[in-house]
Formats: C-alpha cells, structure tokens, sequence
C-alpha cells in the first residue's frame, strides 16, 4: 500500500524528469558566483518577478532570515504577524542571530495584519525604543490567499511610514494560481521576496530571495556568514528550473483535489472542515478522538500533521493524485467521532 503523505507539501520526491534534469545541470563553485545554473535560476526568477537581482539558498528559513538581516541592524525591529513563519517557526532566527526585535501583531482571519495596527505599533524615533524598519507579509498564509486589495494598501503605509516590506512568498505561485493573476503582479510592491522551490513546486531543496543589487549583495553576505555559501548547487538549481517550468501551471490540480477532499470531509459527521483554501484544508476534530484519529490513519496509509496548528492540517500536492483523496476521505469516513 503506498502511503498517502498531506503533513505538508514539502514531502514530494524529485521525479524521473526532474532527476534528469539534475544529471546534466552545468556546475561551477557558487560562492564565486561561478555556477552558471544556479546564475540562470537567479536571472531567471528576477527578471519573472520584477527584481533587479536574487540569491538561491537552502531553505526558506534562511532565506527569510537574510531578508531581514538586509534590512535591518542591530536593534532595530520588524513588524510581523503573530502566527507567522519567520516570528514562529524559524527558532526566533532574527532576534537569536540578527539582533532584530520582533514586534507581533495577530492576524486577522484572512491573514492581514490590520494597518492601523501597523501603524500604531510603530516606535518613535527615541533612544527608548527599537527603530521600527519593517513590515513583513506571508502570502499565502495557513493557505490563504491575502486579500489582492490589501498588497497595495501595506505598501501604502511602508512607503508613509519608512518602512521596508518583505514578502514571505514560501507559497507565492499557489497565492498566484488563486488570484488567477501572475506571480509578478503578486510581488509588485514589496521590497524582498522569498519564494521556496520546495514546497508545491516539487524541487528538492531550495529557496531564492529577490530584492535590488544592494539588498541581494547584504543578503549574500549574511549567507556566507550563515554557512550557507555552497558550492556546486547548480543540481538544485536544475531542479528548481525545472520545478518552474512543469510545476507551477498544475498547482491548480492540487487546489482542485484540495477542494474534492474539503467537500468529501464535510459530508462526514462528528467532522468540522474549517477551512478550505489553495492546498490547504483545515478540519477540526474533537481534541478526545485525536489520538486514536492519528493511528487509525496512520494504519490505513495516511499522514497527517497533528498538533501544531489547532486544526488538523491537509495539504496536497505532486505527489496526491485523485485515488489518494478518495482513499482518504474513505479513512476519515470509516472512523467514529
Ligand atoms: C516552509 C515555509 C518557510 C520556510 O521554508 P524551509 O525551507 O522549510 O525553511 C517559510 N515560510 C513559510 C510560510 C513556509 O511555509
């Protein structure tokens, strides 16, 4: 029986195609700058999405953590969501390393963060206070799209207030694929941009960050300082290519499954399917039935990510064709709430 794998879309393996394309990737030694693949992938990304340069890096978390290294000093802070990636789930990476005091704000349901909320935890110029320097955005957020409307009027208030705008666009093309809009105009007003090739794209490894020269070159440094100057990457690279060029059109297929499995869920009772957005669903089940929840799918060949959200989290993605959501809408359906 082949396990059904929706913890998260981070668990898709390279295909046949994809490992192809690896084989062949020209390589050179990437902290010279000198792999022309991965310099192909980073002029690739930049000229799609509007910036005057991007780096390559391992991971989203890096990437994100360099952006705000770029932008901001010792001391200074930045303005985030309270349920974010970069303030929850990168181990306090900017304050731990980079000295940047956090300044959270809860996320309204849609995942904005309310401007005048913004706007009124931005410090004074007084030795008291940290130096507010930026605001930062997750797009898609816990699967939502943010509201197309709300891009335009954050960076309104970062350009008012002096504030840069980093976009944490670890899910960029599903945020794209839901606006029915290209990626470009997603990432129009922001000043950085990081996108992972690892998560519905399907590539291995890898993430880039996109900004202009002067932000690019302070990020590059902050990764060499990081340990991340790699070397030969340009196999990663290869894959990240090819992750653009066969994997960003069929993120609607995984939206579509998203929704069939959504729909099939609801049907189910004792069951409460709280959201439904991009390649994300969301169910809540009562807290009592989670554990035996847990093994009941686990033994019919379904993983699931249990307890890091409140929610029972779904995610699909290349590796979850129709015959996996069937099998696991019947998992659920077989099971007693
Ligand atoms: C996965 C993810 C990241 C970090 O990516 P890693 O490559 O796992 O470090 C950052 N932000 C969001 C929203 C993510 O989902």
């Amino acid at each position: 029986m082949n396990l059904i794998d929706l913890r998260s879309d981070t668990v898709t393996r390279p295909t046949d195609a994809m490992r192809e394309a690896m084989l062949r990737a020209p390589v050179g030694d990437d902290v010279y700058g000198e792999d022309p693949t991965v310099n192909a992938l980073q002029e690739r990304l930049a000229g799609e999405l509007g910036f005057a340069a991007a780096l390559f890096v391992p991971t989203g978390t890096q990437s994100n953590l360099l952006a705000l290294m770029a932008h901001c000093e010792r001391g200074d802070e930045y303005i985030v969501g309270a349920d974010a990636h970069t303030y929850r789930f990168e181990g306090g990476g900017a304050a731990v390393l980079g000295s940047i005091q956090p300044q959270p704000i809860p996320q309204a349901a849609d995942g904005t963060l309310p401007l005048d909320k913004v706007e009124a935890s931005i410090k004074p110029v007084d030795p008291h206070f940290a130096r507010s320097r930026l605001l930062a955005l997750e797009n898609t957020w816990h699967g939502r799209a943010l509201p197309f409307d709300y891009l335009a009027q954050a960076r309104e208030v970062a350009t008012r207030r002096g504030l840069g705008l980093h976009l944490d666009g670890a899910r960029l093309y599903n945020a794209a694929t839901a606006y029915g809009r290209p990626a470009r105009d997603v990432v129009a007003g922001f000043d950085s941009v990081s996108v992972c090739l690892s998560k519905g794209l399907g590539a291995p490894v890898g993430s880039v960050l996109l900004g202009d020269t002067a932000l690019i070159e302070r990020a590059r440094r902050w990764r060499k300082v990081a340990g991340g100057g790699w070397r030969q990457a340009g196999m990663l690279a290869a894959a990240a290519m090819y992750a653009l060029d066969h994997h960003v059109e069929r993120l609607a297929d995984d939206h579509a499954r998203a929704a069939r499995l959504a729909d099939g869920l609801r049907a189910i009772d004792g069951l409460d399917v709280t959201g439904c957005h991009t390649n994300m669903v969301f169910v809540d089940v009562p807290a009592p039935r989670l554990k035996d929840l847990a093994t009941r799918m686990a033994n019919a060949g379904v993983r699931l990510s249990i307890g890091y959200l409140p929610s029972v989290r779904l995610v699909t993605h290349l590796d979850i064709d129709d015959e996996g959501v069937d099998r696991t809408i019947a998992a659920f359906a077989s099971f007693a709430y």
